[in-house]
């Protein structure tokens, strides 16, 4: 599992602090409390992955975390160039109306001219999908052609046959909207189930 090597490597909440565009990196967005958190650990094999991107002060920030191929040739090391962005989970505690427009503008920016980025992972809870914030989500990514995949988080909460059933309610829900560049599937970082389907994906638009 090449995401087990993910480290957290910094935050960014403006455009010059993010890292040289010339990489690839996958963005996960998803409401507060969907479960986003435990989706990054879960793929990454790790426990507190994703905590830093919960720090008060880091939740208007896109937050990087470094799974580049390991160096083994000659010093100096490249510039990490394969990143997981994890984008802050939208409802989180108020925030000045100034600090979320210019949120706003830069998470706009970011989509609209991000080089690196390939693909978009919107984390949404199997009893609550498809919300304004994840529509925004999977729209930001559709209009420049980006794939985006969606995960049905806490799927452990449903049996197989509600599961199947919102899945598919689901899944053509997305195609109406945002076309057949959009896939979904069923999450859980509580069973496991999904995981590596996820971390197929994912792995696939990083090159790795
Ligand atoms: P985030 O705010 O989107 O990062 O959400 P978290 O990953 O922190 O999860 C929010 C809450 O949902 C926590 O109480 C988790 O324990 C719970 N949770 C997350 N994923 C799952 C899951 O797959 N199954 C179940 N049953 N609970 C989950």
């Amino acid at each position: 599992n090449h995401l087990a090597r993910a480290r957290y490597l910094l935050s960014a909440h403006n455009v010059k602090q993010l890292p040289p565009d010339g990489g690839f990196e996958v963005a996960f967005a998803g409401r507060s409390n969907a479960g986003k958190s435990s989706a990054l650990n879960a793929m990454c094999q790790q426990n507190a992955l994703a905590r830093v991107s919960k720090t008060p002060g880091r939740t208007q920030q896109l937050v990087f975390f470094d799974v580049s191929l390991p160096y083994r040739g000659p010093d100096p090391a490249p510039e990490p160039d394969k990143f997981l962005v994890d984008l802050p989970g939208y409802g989180y505690a108020k925030v000045p109306q100034n600090l979320q427009a210019h949120w706003q503008a830069f998470l706009d920016r970011y989509f609209r001219t991000r080089q690196a980025l390939r693909g978009l992972v919107v984390v949404m809870d199997i009893r609550h999908p498809l919300k304004d914030y994840d529509r925004q989500m999977l729209g930001y990514a559709v209009s420049r052609d980006l794939p985006a995949h969606a995960l049905l988080t806490k799927a452990d909460k449903f049996g197989r046959g509600q599961q199947q059933q919102q899945l598919m309610m689901v899944r053509k829900e997305l195609n109406a909207a945002f076309g057949d560049t959009v896939s979904v599937q069923t999450f859980s970082g509580e069973s496991k189930q999904g995981v590596d389907e996820a971390r197929e994906k994912v792995m696939g638009w990083l090159g790795l």
